[in-house]
């Protein structure tokens, strides 16, 4: 059941507690809100109502001391300016739709095309731009927020009223547990993702070339140069996107490479190795200064490992740090880019009577 929380109000949940605070206005004004979700041992992660984005995450290193590793804002005001997407939920389409057109039964869409000729992340106003409810949830996992957001038929030219909620929760074994949901009352696309960039040194620390990373997946499929999947699933092996043992994010990024040159870096979809329809692991990163390390669990089939190659430096962000070239990486857990237009990818089509339903964990750890 949902629960309205009253100003500043603070409850727990198990050893948790969830606070909210009043956290300014919209340009429309709209009221939004930040919540901090705080777990046992002191893991801390806030989250605010506009764009169900997750503003900070303060996770213990090796020797116990916390650090923030996500990249983002100290205000709201500067989320509404200029967001490249820290920390949100993409929808109703996360990554690219080649030429914001596809069909879905004998009808052509036309969406809000934002990147180049491409649709990318909802479009103009994706979901990481509006204001959703939030409410506490009961868990006895830990904190919990949901948040919940009515996308309306035609909204940046999606069909269909597409009833949407995410659920945040923070666990005592310090994993951010994150459960998405929708039902639509006309045929659409659906593909929700989160997109925290990630530095486990400590967002502002540098750049995360050295993080040691591995994914599950002996394919990706390889894109054009806008970015788009030729349709071809590709085995990863004999290449830079080859993540099957543990290697440095830097170790081939700049390798002449035409995928890489594509990308500026890295900036594809891995299809995971999949057993069954369970969560399953995705992804794992170690950062060796701090000794952090970061699991991604999930029950989606594919992974988009961006490595920042677009940030630039004209971002400045918590504390007055600013973030340049590839010192954020996302994993972005979702379907593959462009599924409505290729068939052959797994469905992202959700009927009437259908409940989409997906969950993603990013586990904290050391070593
Ligand atoms: C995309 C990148 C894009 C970034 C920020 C990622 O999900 O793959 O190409 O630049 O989001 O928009």
């Amino acid at each position: 059941m949902m629960m309205a929380l009253s100003l500043n109000a603070c409850s727990s949940s198990g050893e948790g507690s969830i606070k909210r605070e009043s956290w300014g206005k919209t340009p429309d004004g709209a009221s939004v809100s930040l919540y901090t979700l705080r777990n046992a041992g002191g893991m801390e992660v806030k989250i605010t109502n506009y764009g169900a984005i997750v503003v900070s995450m303060v996770v213990p290193d090796k020797e116990g001391k916390f650090a923030d590793v996500v990249l983002g804002y100290d205000s709201l005001a500067d989320y509404v300016r200029n967001n490249p997407y820290f920390g949100v939920i993409a929808g109703r389409y996360a990554n690219r739709i080649r030429k914001g057109t596809f069909r879905l039964n004998g009808i052509e869409y036309h969406l809000a095309v934002n990147n180049g000729a491409n649709h990318l992340h909802g479009g103009l106003k994706g979901f990481d731009k509006v204001v959703w409810n939030a409410g506490e949830e009961k868990s006895p996992d830990g904190p919990s927020l949901k948040l919940a957001y009515l996308s309306k038929n035609g909204e940046e030219g999606y069909p269909g009223d597409l009833s949407v909620s995410v659920t945040y929760t923070l666990t005592d074994k310090n994993e951010l547990k994150i459960s998405y949901a929708a039902t639509t009352n006309k045929p659409t696309v659906v593909n929700l993702t989160s997109h925290s960039y990630f530095n486990l040194a400590g967002a502002g620390k540098g750049n995360i070339l050295d993080h040691v990373l591995s994914i599950n997946a002996g394919k990706f499929t390889p894109v054009d140069t806008s970015l788009i999947p030729t349709g071809e699933l590709r085995s990863v092996a004999g290449t830079p996107m080859d993540f099957r043992n543990p290697t440095a994010i830097g170790a081939r990024i700049n390798e002449n490479e035409s995928q890489l040159k594509a990308g500026r870096g890295y900036d594809h979809n891995w299809v995971l190795n999949r057993r069954g329809k369970g969560l399953e692991l995705a992804a794992r990163v170690v950062e060796l200064t701090s000794g952090r390390v970061m699991e991604v669990w999930t029950t989606e089939p594919g992974l988009q490992f961006y490595s920042g190659n677009f940030l630039d430096g004209s971002n400045l962000g918590k504390g007055g740090n600013v973030y340049n070239f590839r010192d954020g990486f996302c994993l972005e857990t979702q379907h593959f880019p462009d599924s409505p237009n290729k068939p052959e990818f797994p469905s992202v089509v959700l009927n009437p009577g259908e409940i989409y339903s997906t969950e993603t964990q990013y586990r904290f750890s050391t070593e």
